[in-house]
Order: C-alpha cells, then sequence, then structure tokens
C-alpha cells in the first residue's frame, strides 16, 4: 500500500444509530423462505464478519440490504432509515426506484465476481460512477480515482483494461469503484472466493486498510484469519436464521453451537 491511512480510533458514540439494523427479516422466493427472521446489528465503523454455510441466506440478505431484494416480513434499517419503505405515521410506502437509487448512491458493494466494465481502464471504471451518477466533471472525477488506485496499490495499472489485469487486480479495481461513490457502508460478498490462492492477500491487505480508515463493512467471507483479526463481530448463518454470533474470537476459537462447531470444523 502506497499511502497510508490514519488507525482507526474509537470515537463512536455508544449509542450511535447502528448502520444497519435487522428485526425478523423474513425474505422467501416463491414458496422458499430463505431469510427466517434475521435479527442482528452493524454498529457504525464496525466490521460485521457474515458467515455460513452455502445457500445459509448470506448473499440474499446483502442483497436486501442493498434494495436489490424486497424483505417480504419484519424491519431493516441502514443508517436509521427503513429499506425500501418510507413510514409516515403506521403507514407504509413502497419507495420509488428514484428514491431506492439515492440511497443506493451511499451503500458500495463489491462481489464475488468483479463485474468491472471490460471496455474501460482501470481508472474509468472508477471515475464512471462519479461522473454518470454524481455529475461529477471528469477531470475531479479523475483525479480522484487516481487517488483510490493509488489506495488500493494500482496507481501504475490506471491505463489497463480488466483483461490486461489478474483477478486480485480486478478486485481491487472494483473495491476503488464503490469507494468512489464515497457511501458510508461497504458490502463484501465473498471478495477474494475467485481468486487464486496468491492473489487473495493483496485484496484482503485493501480491505484491512479501508476498516482501519473506519469505514462500516459486512463482509461476507470464508477468510476465517481475516475474520479473527479485523473482525469487530461475527455472525454464522445457517437455514436463513443466525445460530450464533459474537466477537469473531469467541465465536471461532470457542463456537457454542453443535452446526458452529461443524461448519468451523470444515473450513478452519
Ligand atoms: P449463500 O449466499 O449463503 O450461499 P444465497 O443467499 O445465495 O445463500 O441463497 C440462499 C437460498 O436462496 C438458496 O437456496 C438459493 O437457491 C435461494 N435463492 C437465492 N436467490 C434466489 C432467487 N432469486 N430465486 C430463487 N431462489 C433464490
Ligand atoms: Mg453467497
Amino acid at each position: 500500500m502506497t499511502d497510508k491511512l490514519s488507525k482507526k480510533q474509537d470515537t463512536r458514540p455508544r449509542d450511535a444509530v447502528p448502520m444497519v439494523k435487522a428485526e425478523g427479516v423474513h425474505k422467501s422466493f416463491g414458496q422458499v423462505e430463505v431469510l427466517k427472521g434475521i435479527d442482528l446489528e452493524v454498529k457504525p465503523g464496525e466490521v460485521f464478519c457474515l458467515i455460513g454455510p452455502s445457500g445459509s441466506g448470506k448473499s440474499t440478505f446483502l442483497r436486501c440490504i442493498n434494495h436489490l431484494e424486497k424483505i417480504n416480513a419484519g424491519r431493516l434499517y441502514v443508517d436509521g432509515e427503513l429499506v425500501g419503505y418510507r413510514q409516515q405515521g403506521d403507514k407504509l410506502y413502497e419507495l420509488r426506484d428514484r428514491e431506492v437509487a439515492m440511497k443506493r448512491r451511499d451503500i458500495g458493494m463489491v462481489f464475488q465476481r468483479f463485474n468491472l466494465f471490460p471496455h474501460m481502464t482501470a481508472v474509468e471504471n472508477v471515475m464512471e460512477a462519479p461522473v454518470q451518477v454524481k455529475g461529477a466533471s471528469r477531470g475531479e472525477a479523475r483525479e480522484r480515482a487516481m487517488r483510490l488506485l493509488e489506495r488500493v496499490g494500482l496507481a501504475d495499472r490506471a491505463g489497463h483494461y480488466p483483461s490486461q489485469l489478474s483477478g486480485g487486480q480486478q478486485q481491487r479495481v472494483a473495491i476503488a469503484r464503490a469507494l468512489a461513490m464515497e457511501p458510508k457502508l461497504m458490502l463484501f460478498d465473498e471478495p477474494t472466493s475467485a481468486l487464486d490462492p496468491e492473489l487473495v492477500g493483496d485484496v484482503l491487505d485493501v480491505m484491512r486498510d479501508l476498516a482501519e480508515s473506519g469505514m462500516t463493512m459486512v463482509v461476507v467471507t470464508h477468510e476465517m484469519g481475516f475474520a479473527r483479526e479485523v473482525g469487530d463481530s461475527l455472525v454464522f448463518m445457517d437455514g436463513g436464521v443466525v445460530v450464533e454470533s459474537g466477537h469473531p474470537r469467541d465465536v471461532l476459537t470457542n463456537p457454542r453451537h453443535e452446526r458452529t462447531q461443524s461448519f468451523l470444523s470444515k473450513v478452519l
């Protein structure tokens, strides 16, 4: 990493509004109930790790936070505001597409597959949303994009196309691209699962730096080392419910539930 980020300082007020709050969140696809009542809270500045077997509903939950899926029951809040709805009195109104788009600007998401625009260089990928969505000038957006590429250690790859970059480099561009919108919350859905093992470390280092800068992050991952060292909270999900939660060190070292123990014995 070329630029030094300030060390994380815990200056959060104790009673800060949670960045994410889920109360009895349910989500079904047709007859299939995927989320069966999720309760959890992500505090501002926290690195919140979500682990669990394939099919347990982790991606679905992230997609609900990011307005990509609508929940069927319960309440989901981001930064104190209901996701997908506006409350007036005791009535709920569905948000219009434009209102949803405004809210989604504040949330950055990084997927397992990097989804960069193939016909744009790294710096153009990072500039795109600020120019198209926020109306930033190209000059300003380029300057900012260069700083972000420097932050993820890729200043010297700014002019490369995705096909000319390794998977790890593409994922770091994807992180810079999400950061370009200055999100207040970053969601990571197995960001290193598609990478060759030797490329995982560079991406985790960028995420670690981001955590130290104070960014609120929800991270779905199988990287237990990262969860243990960087995570502030950890939730183990299975079958659409939260089975166990706590400090990553506690959950990973002393899982209380048999399902958690069984899962960890397979991934650790
Ligand atoms: P995870 O990320 O933990 O592996 P997912 O959230 O991707 O789990 O999926 C949980 C379950 O929901 C799976 O059984 C999956 O098949 C189902 N599912 C996810 N998205 C859809 C969808 N759009 N339509 C139908 N079923 C879905
Ligand atoms: Mg998933």
